[in-house]
């Protein structure tokens, strides 16, 4: 491939618990790629095609146009001819996405890669440890915990308004739920569907 920086490609990752910022300091990084003249993109997910505006738009309704893929091979294909390339929900992508990522990296792009590093049960979120350990620069970032106000490190998830069953899908598209920030002392593992049925 040839190589799109002279001065070569990287990986940087932007992880931490919801309303952390991840989407916020995405766009103030590529922003400001796109004022030094860069060709930059952003690409998410396509996992929900109900709200499927291509946009990435932050909790604080910042918005910034955005390309939804619905594969690897799809966001590998489009981010060819940028110099920047931003991934933004990159925790809900399959494991293909790391060689992705790191090919482009080694064709010379700058790609910035943002998600959830941990899921609602504090597990280790698909691709994430594997983007992590590659990356040549990682920010952590905190949300304010609802709960307490002190620095949330966690992703709370409600179902009803009580903590979702540790049991449950990680993923579900369209259910009751509700997600809040909350720091290790504040995070409640939610009850067994088995116990919550006996
Ligand atoms: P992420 O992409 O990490 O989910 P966003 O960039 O979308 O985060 O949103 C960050 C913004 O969300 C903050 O600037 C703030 O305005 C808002 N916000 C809402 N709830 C919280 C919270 N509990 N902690 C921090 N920011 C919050
Ligand atoms: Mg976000
Ligand atoms: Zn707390």
């Amino acid at each position: 491939m040839i190589r799109v920086n002279p001065s070569g490609g990287w990986l940087e990752v932007i992880c931490g618990p919801m309303f952390s910022g991840k989407s916020e300091e995405m766009m103030r990084r590529l922003r400001r790629a796109e004022i030094a003249g860069r060709r930059v993109v952003i690409f998410k997910p396509r996992i929900d095609d109900r709200y499927d505006t291509a946009d990435i738009v932050s909790h604080a309704g910042a918005r910034m146009r955005g390309v939804a893929v619905a594969s690897v091979s799809e966001l590998t294909a489009s981010a060819r001819a940028f110099e920047v390339v931003g991934i933004d929900e990159v925790q809900f992508f399959p494991s293909e996405v790391v060689a992705a990522v790191l090919a482009l990296a080694d064709a010379g792009v700058r790609v910035v890669a943002a998600g959830l590093d941990r899921d609602f049960r504090r597990l280790p979120f698909g691709p994430m440890p594997e983007l992590l350990a590659h990356a040549e620069f990682v920010d952590k970032l905190q949300a304010v915990c609802h709960r307490c106000g002190g620095p949330a490190t966690t992703t709370q998830r409600l179902v009803d308004g009580r903590p979702a069953p540790y049991s449950g899908e990680t993923i579900i598209v369209g259910a009751n739920e509700q997600y809040e920030a909350r720091c290790r002392e504040c995070h409640e593992r939610g009850e067994e569907l088995a116990a919550v049925a006996a």
